[in-house]
């Protein structure tokens, strides 16, 4: 089939994506509206739209189920994501991740710097690689700036988990992916994810399928 020459404009795209009420389509890798970077958002789609879009983010994103959901997965190249998670782990783990509950929010135009020089390093996954899990080792926190789904500015400094979120969800609006980043020899199938490495760290993972991990920076308590 040939390419079409021209793509629809976007709120013409967003308006046929929301013709159903249901989850909406996530795109896998492979496809390269998720390798090239989203155009930032300035009122592509008015504020009805806008609303009606991010609602249908979300929908997506608790459907899959997951913690985070960039435009470009819905095919569509904004600047726009969802972040949302409820943290239903055990404490152990959530001391381990610092995976503390996350409110629903939009990042709109959202971009990072890291605070410091911690890193740390976790299993993670994406929709968009179904099936699959590698350990990405990410600046431990972040500034966090651009603005909400208001228009009102942001900026934030992140750690923990929402910092690995915020950080995922803003590679995917410059069109790159956990895979990128990941230790190659991490790379685990879901299952053997569920199966042997659920620890709340990956130390286990690392020496048993050989690959560093950062070293650790006391975290400031
Ligand atoms: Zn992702």
């Amino acid at each position: 089939m040939s390419t079409p020459r021209h793509r629809p404009p976007l709120a013409e795209q967003v308006e046929e994506l929301l013709a159903t009420d249901g989850p909406l389509p996530i795109v896998a890798a492979g496809d390269p509206v998720l390798r090239r970077p989203a155009e930032p958002f300035d009122g592509q789609l008015d504020p009805a739209l806008l609303a009606r879009f991010v609602a249908a983010l979300r929908r997506t994103m608790h459907a899959a189920p997951g913690v985070g959901l960039a435009a470009p997965q819905v095919g569509v190249a904004l600047r726009i994501a969802v972040v949302e998670d409820p943290a239903p782990v055990p404490e152990e783990v959530r001391r381990a991740r610092g995976r503390t509950p996350q409110p629903f929010r939009v990042l709109v135009n959202p971009g990072y710097e890291p605070v410091g020089e911690a890193r740390a390093a976790f299993f993670e996954g994406c929709l968009s690689v179904p099936g699959w899990q590698a350990v990405v080792a990410r600046p431990a926190r972040v500034r966090l700036t651009g603005s909400d789904e208001h228009g009102r500015a942001v900026d934030e400094v992140f750690s923990g988990w929402p910092a690995r979120i915020v950080q995922h969800e803003t590679d995917h609006l410059d069109g790159v992916l956990y895979v990128d980043r990941a230790e190659p020899r991490s790379l685990s199938s879901n299952q053997a994810v569920a199966e042997r490495w659920n620890q709340p760290t990956p130390e286990e993972a690392a020496r048993a399928l050989g690959f560093d991990l950062p070293k650790r920076v006391p975290s400031p308590k």
